[in-house]
């Protein structure tokens, strides 16, 4: 054995190692998962290269063993993977090559400057590989044989202080066994201290990070062995144990997988008791390759109102290991109740979210798995209406926002939405709604209110119903914002109620225009009354006229063709901008009785206070009608109490 000979770190791994060493406290479990990387991906090397060359293949199965000793606090990761000669280790374990790395830094150093406080967020967004183990140990030693090689194995050591040693070493067996000598733990450890002595821990690092890895990852666990004879002590029995699944059930093929299997493995991914609604199960192959397995939930998840939350329940695996959870750019807000995962064979293990930002490749996934996930909507909408019904009473809200936010999926949101109809109790389609539609009907009506009991009572939709024509309730925010957005689907303009020159086909298919001009000639009559009205109410209106469109109510309020909508105001409100109500038009019913009073209270047209109340009352009815609040609910009261007493 010859004796150890002292090497330097190059710059940057010492710059490396003292961040790990002194500034990282969080998410320092992820050293493990490092660590199985490398060695799953010396598996897959001497598994790949022993197809051609006899000398390296192995005998044995492919392995990952983790042993403990809770004396000398040591955790040791060995395998038997491909392994590495004497100068292997000094290019791949002395120096840094890898770019992502040298990003780290950057990033690290950059944070630390701003002191923006994110640094030990880091750790986490970028994969930092070996060097990680120095987060939880002051003395790593690494010994490796390299297959197909009659090199001697190697030995190398180092405490994470400038140099390392390297020396031959007596290991035998072809692979790599790495030792860990663990820190004390601080005496009030915190949450991230964790004891990687610990069976539960490694077990919890394990299937957190590593569950899906292709190899066994192995612990020698102690278990009790029951006596035959009842009475006697049971007897303590070592035994090896397999963490990890092993599953990854996204490479296997579609069609062998079981529904029985995706229910599980639903459940565990996204933490949830139901079994899903849509499972969504692809490969893309081509110039990149990647596998996606994601599931719509059947009802809402747990903390899909948590604004805490980021808007992204896909994780993003590289070959089967775990990257990154809530991966943002593999899928957007509006779908952020689907949960899974995306695999992809292309892109590096140490991916940051920031190089994700404008990758292409991603920008590509994204886009099929919207794809993919629409048209597994799609299909439920049409296959299992009340499931898709289910969902959508827990969920439609956010998937409508898709409307709203993207362009390029506005139609095909728009035709999966459910809305809530005059037609009938159940949400409906655009689709259907526009099969409903009456002889000479060109748009799609709708009405916003506060409920579906407010929007049908709406004195604006009398018009409407006369003609037998459907309205859509607006009965969600999310309604109107996406109606801004949509305008129209297919040739169907959607058009409000409310707006004031609604163009309706004729109710009994003619003399529309010869009640129009009558109603003309009479508006003309009383055009001072209803100067004597708008002035009353002056405040709040800004025309009076006469209705087309009533039948039973007195009078009812629509947009003035000439002011912003009630839709963009109440939006602009909920973006925090301060707009001002716009003045409606009051239309008056011309058949109604209300009418005649009003004349006969305007007298020669000298208005009385009687009359300015009369008004008053009217405008508050117009809005109790559409279920809008007054302006000053008490003093509406008093004016029908005094008019209750006056009429009696
Ligand atoms: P990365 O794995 O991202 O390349 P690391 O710092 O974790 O970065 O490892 C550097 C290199 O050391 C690896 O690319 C690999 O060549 C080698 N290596 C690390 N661990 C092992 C192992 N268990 N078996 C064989 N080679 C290894």
């Amino acid at each position: 054995m010859t004796t150890a000979e002292t090497h330097t770190f190059q710059a940057e791994t010492q710059q490396l190692l003292d961040l790990m060493i002194h500034s990282l406290y969080t998410h320092k479990e992820i050293f493990l998962r490092e660590l199985i990387s490398n060695s799953s991906d010396a598996l897959d090397k001497r598994r790949v290269e022993g197809l051609t060359d006899e000398g390296i293949r192995s005998d044995d199965d492919g392995r990952i063993l983790l042993e403990v000793d809770t004396d000398a606090r040591t955790l040791v990761i060995d395998d038997n993977g491909i392994g590495m000669t004497r100068d292997e280790v000094i290019e791949n374990i002395g120096t840094i090559a890898r770019s992502g790395t040298r990003a780290f830094l950057e990033q690290f150093q950059e944070s630390r400057r701003g002191e923006s406080g994110s640094a030990p967020e880091l750790i986490g967004q970028f994969g930092v590989g070996f060097y990680s183990c120095f987060m939880v140990a002051d003395r790593v030693v690494l010994e490796t044989k390299r297959a197909g090689s009659d090199e001697q194995s190697v030995r190398w050591e180092s405490t994470g202080d400038g140099s390392y040693t390297l020396e031959e070493s007596d290991r035998a067996e072809v692979g790599t066994r790495i030792t860990l000598h663990l820190r004390a733990l601080p005496e009030e450890p915190n949450d991230d201290d964790k004891d990687f002595t610990k069976e539960w821990v490694l077990r919890e690092t394990v299937k957190r990070y590593s569950d899906f890895v292709e190899y066994p990852i192995q612990l020698e666990v102690e278990r009790d062995v029951p006596a035959e004879n009842e009475d006697a002590e049971p007897t303590k029995e070592l035994r090896l144990e397999t963490l990890n699944s092993m599953k990854p059930l996204w490479t296997r093929p579609r069609e062998e997988i079981t529904d029985a299997e995706h229910n599980e493995f639903y459940k565990h991914v996204a933490r949830d008791w139901n079994d899903p609604l849509c499972t969504i199960h692809f490969r893309a192959e081509g110039t990149h390759e990647y596998t996606a397995l994601l599931y719509v939930p059947a009802k809402k998840p747990f903390d899909i109102l948590d604004p805490g939350q980021t808007p992204s329940r896909v994780s993003l695996y590289v070959r089967r290991v775990f990257v990154m959870e809530r991966c943002e750019e593999l899928i957007p807000p509006w779908l952020r109740f689907v949960s899974g995962l995306v695999d992809s064979s292309d892109l590096p293990l140490n991916v940051s979210r920031e190089t994700l930002q404008h990758n292409r490749r991603m920008e590509q996934m994204r886009k099929r798995v919207v794809r993919k996930v629409l048209d597994a909507l799609g299909s439920k909408l049409e296959k299992d209406r009340a499931a898709y019904q289910a969902f959508w009473d827990d969920l439609g809200f956010i998937l409508k926002e898709g409307i709203y936010l993207d362009e390029a999926h506005r139609e095909d949101v728009a035709k999966i939405s459910l809305w809530q109809t005059s037609a009938q109790d159940e949400p409906t389609t655009l689709g259907e709604y526009t099969d409903r539609m009456v002889p000479g009907q060109a748009a799609i009506y709708y009405i916003s209110g506060r409920s579906r009991r407010a929007a049908e009572s709406a004195p604006q939709l009398e018009q409407l119903k006369a003609r037998g024509i459907e309205v859509l309730y607006f009965t969600e925010r999310i309604d109107e914002w996406a109606v801004q957005r949509l305008e129209s689907f297919g040739d169907h303009k959607l058009i409000s109620a409310e707006a004031s020159d609604l163009e309706l086909p004729d109710e009994d298919g003619d003399a529309g225009s010869e009640r129009d001009k009558e109603r003309e000639a009479r508006g003309e009559e009383l055009a001072d009354l209803f100067t004597g009205v708008q002035k009353a109410l002056d405040e709040h209106v800004a025309k009076v006229r006469l209705s087309g469109r009533l039948a039973t109510s007195p009078a009812m309020l629509v947009a003035d063709e000439d002011g912003p909508s009630q839709s963009t105001v109440r939006i602009m409100r909920e973006m925090g901008e301060a707009a001002q109500e716009p003045k409606r038009v009051l239309e008056l019913n011309p058949d109604h009785a209300v009418l005649t009073r009003l004349v006969a209270l305007y007298g020669d047209g000298d208005p009385s206070k009687e009359f300015e109340e009369y008004c008053e009352i009217l405008y508050g009815q117009a809005l109790l009608a559409e279920g809008s609040p007054l302006p000053d609910p008490t003093r509406y009261a008093t004016l029908i109490s005094e008019m209750l007493v006056r009429e009696s």
